[in-house]
């Protein structure tokens, strides 16, 4: 059952906001967190926790974000290889140039 937060894990909801630029709140029976203004990860939440307090919902909302946060993170992993200048396009900035970062090669 979720319970309210530590101050750890405030201190890292408000971090992940501030870091991600992430947000999360509570409609229609979900929790909805965006980032960067587009919604990136809903999570289903029971009846009993909107009926509840609070601090139960804000761990519901923390949980949430933490998935999200995850999924990010996953994401990046998959894209370490690429250059993040050109996106592992080896493309440079204007058409027929080659990314100076990694050389064309489109690898980090
Ligand atoms: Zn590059």
């Amino acid at each position: 059952m979720t319970k309210a937060l530590t101050t750890e894990q405030k201190a890292a909801a408000f971090e992940m906001m501030v870091r991600l630029d992430m947000t999360a709140y509570i409609y229609g029976g979900r929790v909805e967190v965006l980032v960067d203004g587009m919604t990136q990860h809903k999570a289903e939440i029971g009846e009993e926790v909107i009926k509840s307090d609070v601090e139960v919902q804000m761990a519901a909302i923390y949980e949430a974000m933490c998935e999200c946060r995850d999924m990010l993170t996953e994401d990046d992993t998959e894209e370490g290889g690429y250059c993040p200048a050109c996106s592992g396009s080896g493309e440079g900035m204007f058409d027929g140039t080659t990314c100076g970062t990694c050389r064309g090669r489109g690898e980090a």
